[in-house]
Order: C-alpha cells, then structure tokens, then sequence
C-alpha cells in the first residue's frame, strides 16, 4: 500500500454528499442499523502527524498506515468509497490498540476512539466471519472471562495445581506447548494467585465521620483474579468516610463485548448494571480498573432509546476512577511507613481515555517513605490492551519487552499498575525478564500499596 502524504490525504475527494453534517453508516455496509461514524470527527483531523511519534505501532514499525493520521486516512477513504475495505486495510485497523494516545497528542481534539470504534462495530457486523463468532472469543473471553463466577470456577483447578506445587510441573513437563497459542499465553500470563479472601459483603459502613456513600463496580476477570484489590479498595475508602455498597446484581461493564464489535452483549450488560445500582443514593460508582472506568463512562453513548439513555448517562456521570475519587474527596493521608522505590506504570484507559495521570501520583506521595521514581515512555500502551495481548501476540509482545525495559532500568522495589490487563501482560513478562536473576519487583494496584499503609498506621 502507498503512504498517503498529509497533502493527499487532506485534498482527497468525498464521493458522497459534499461534507455531510451528519453521521452515515458506512457504505460497506448493507445494514441500516449498523453503527455509524459521525462524519465530522474525520474532518478534525488536519493531518498535521503530531500524534505519530505518540503512536505505539508507528513506534515499532514507522510506516504511516501504522500511524493514527494514516489510520484516519483509510477509514475515511474507505467511507468515501475510494477504498475497498479489503485485507491490507483490515491489518492497519487490527494492529491498532485503541490505546488513545494520540487524542492526548492530538492538538486539534480529533476523537480518535470515537472514529475507530463504531468503525470496527460496522467491520464486524459485515464481515463474513466475524471474529466475536471464532472459538476463543465465544468459548473463552465472552463465554467464561466476562462472567466473574466462571472465571472463578475455572481459576479454581489453577489455584490447587499451584497450592500444591503441580503448576511448575505442568511447565517443566512442556504439555503446555500442546495448547491453542492463545491458551498458553494465558496460562504464562496468570500470577501467583492471593488467597480469595471471604466474599464481598453488600454493604459496609464508614470508618469515623461518613462523608460519602459510594458504590463498587467489581467487573468480571478483576473480581475473579484480583479479588484482594477490591478488598483493599473497599478498606481504603472506609477508612476515608465512605459508606461503600457492592451490589450483588451487578456485571461485567461489557468492555470485552464493546471493544470485540460485538455490541448488543456489551447493551445488556450496561442495562443489567443500570438495575443493580440505586444511582439516587449514590454519590459516585467508584471503579479500580483503568479499562472498566473508560466502558462505564461511555455508557451514555450506547445507541439505546431515549429514555434508557437518560438513565445510562446519569450513571456514566457518578462513575470515578478511585483516584480521582479520592483526591477530589480530600484523602486522609496515611501514616504507615513503606520505604521502597516505586514506578508507577500509566495505563491508557486511565491517562489517555480518562485523563488520568496525577491523582495516582499524588496519592503514591502520600504514603510515608515511599519514593516514586519516574521512567522512560510512562504513557506509551504496554500492549496488553483488552484481549489484544492474546489476538495480536507479536506486536504485544514488542511493546510489552519496550515497557519492561523501561521500568526495570530504575530499578523500581514495586511497580503501580491501575489495570488489570496491564497487571498481568506486564507481570508476565517482568516476571520472565527477571527470572533467575535477581527477585522481580512487586507488582500490584496502586491502591494497595495505600491500604498497605492505612493497615499499618492502624496495626497495635
Ligand atoms: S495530531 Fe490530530 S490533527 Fe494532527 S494528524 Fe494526528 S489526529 Fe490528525
Ligand atoms: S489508538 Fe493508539 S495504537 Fe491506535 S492509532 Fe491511536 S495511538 Fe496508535
């Protein structure tokens, strides 16, 4: 494929309609009801490339239609119908990570996710094989990742075979090169599991002065593998005033479903969420998952009627992530002493989708003793990015080896990471990196570091 200079693509012709003002389905598509790009969002972008050297894949591979300017070229050529929506134009949009950070790069304000996602919904929706409809995305990632009990039944045999030491064997036996490769990167990627801990109950009241009443979003692969970091959550927020709800009813926040094109499951699970939490009493849906946080937000843009949208729109207005819930709530400052060295990693659904970056920082300083050192490329994507670690194995894995470079150059005692997906790519490969060498730092949630320090002022 040529690379498109600025100059052509910004003088390419619109075979529709002299600039529409208003959104249409793209002519790929026979479907009226199939998602639309608004077509205005195109024409902010002036093709000036001050994203690209913010653009993971234009990093790694330095080709133009890897680059979020070429990216926009081809998806508005292909609106136009200047382009077929052929194969090579296909591996451009599949390589990109939806990282969105070229939005933060962007200074003219083109909303980069808002061209690509209702993108990909119309390319799924026309694909004769859509890839929400192969085996791993209807068996694995929807059927049992986007459903917390299951993922907790089928973590269930993992965390036996590694209680009794059985999981080194399987490794050292080499069956599991006999796996799907999807399957054995997910096997390399789970941690040492923690111990469960007892179940979240449905309400838990404030420690001293009530300030606030919040609710949890608990989500699916979170709750399965990282049920701690809500516990820790929920401990932190007591211990700033706050009345915290977990209702039972709740779900997946439909990310998997979204970001996969497979849109209808992603509109029930928002529904179902929208019944479990009684928004009128809520001061604020707190979430601890960077990837989570950005779905939950968008929900006032789900093509939904009009008065479920309503509904959608408040709840999107009361979700916070916990940092910037908490710094805009005032943190009680911790007293517990933790000496160590700390990198912390920004993940993108947290700095670039929700604007992000300080809270988690500032917080981190509060902790007596705690050094935070910064490094190299802190918001470039770490390749995990949904499920695209699994489909998209080798630019991942690019990525990943650049970001653990990084942070292991300053020579952290713990790396702060607010997603969950990031936790385990990056954990995985610093985890192999360090192997035999010397102890890899510890990895977690930046809020466990903070309760960390809570429970140790408060300890006799
Ligand atoms: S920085 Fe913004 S306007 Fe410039 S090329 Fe990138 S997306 Fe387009
Ligand atoms: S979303 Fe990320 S990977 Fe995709 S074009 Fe923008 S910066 Fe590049």
């Amino acid at each position: 494929m040529t690379t498109p200079t600025s100059e052509t693509a910004a003088q390419a012709p619109h075979s529709g309609p002299e600039s529409p003002a208003t959104s249409l389905p793209l002519p790929v598509l026979d479907q009226p009801e199939a998602s639309a790009v608004e077509y205005e969002r195109f024409l902010d972008c002036v093709h000036c490339g001050l994203c690209t050297s913010s653009c993971p894949t234009y990093l790694e591979l330095g080709t133009e239609m890897d680059s979020p300017r070429g990216r926009i070229h081809l998806m508005r050529a292909v609106t136009d119908g200047r382009l077929p929506l052929d194969n090579d134009v296909k591996r451009h949009l599949d390589l990109c990570l939806d990282c969105r950070s070229c939005e933060t790069a962007c200074p003219s304000g083109v909303q980069y996710g808002r061209i690509i996602e209702p993108f990909r919904l119309a390319m799924e929706k026309q694909s004769p094989a859509p890839k929400s409809r192969d085996w791993f995305h209807r068996w694995i990632l929807f059927g049992i990742l986007a459903d917390a009990t299951r993922t907790r039944w089928a973590l269930a045999p993992v965390r036996l075979m590694q209680w009794l030491g059985l999981d080194r064997l399987l490794d050292r036996s080499g069956l599991v090169r006999f796996l799907p490769g999807k399957l054995q990167r997910m096997h390399r990627m789970l941690p040492r599991l923690e111990p469960r801990g007892p179940e979240l109950p449905e309400r838990l009241a404030a420690i001293g002065p009530k300030r606030a009443t919040v609710a949890l979003s608990t989500g699916c692969v979170a709750d399965a593998v990282f049920h701690h970091v809500h516990w820790a959550t929920i401990r932190v927020l007591r211990e700033n005033g706050c009345d915290v709800l977990i209702p039972r009813s709740q779900t997946c926040c439909g990310a998997i479903h979204f970001h996969a094109g497979a849109e209808e499951p992603a509109i029930e699970r928002a529904k179902t969420n929208l019944a479990a939490f009684p928004l009128e009493e809520l001061d604020a849906v707190i979430v601890n998952v960077a990837g989570c946080g950005a779905m939950l937000k968008e929900y006032g843009h789900l093509p939904v009627n009009a008065a479920t949208k309503e509904r959608l729109q408040l709840f999107a207005s009361k979700v916070r992530d916990i940092h910037e819930f908490l710094v805009d709530l005032g943190p009680i400052a911790p007293k517990g002493e933790l000496n160590w060295r700390v990198a912390y990693h920004d993940a993108c659904h947290l700095c670039h989708a929700q604007k992000i970056t300080e809270q988690p920082r500032e917080l981190l300083r509060l902790i007596p003793g705690l050094e935070l050192v910064a490094h190299e490329e802190p918001t470039i994507c770490c390749g995990a990015a949904g499920s695209y670690n699994l489909v998209e194995a080798e630019m991942a894995e690019r990525l990943v080896a650049r970001k653990a470079d990084h942070l292991l150059a300053v020579e952290p005692d713990a790396i702060a990471i607010p997603n969950a997906g990031c936790l385990l790519h990056m954990g995985r490969r610093i985890r192999e990196e360090v192997d035999g060498e010397h102890a890899a730092p510890w990895m977690g949630h930046p809020i466990e570091l903070l309760d960390r320090s809570y429970q140790a002022s408060s300890s006799p």
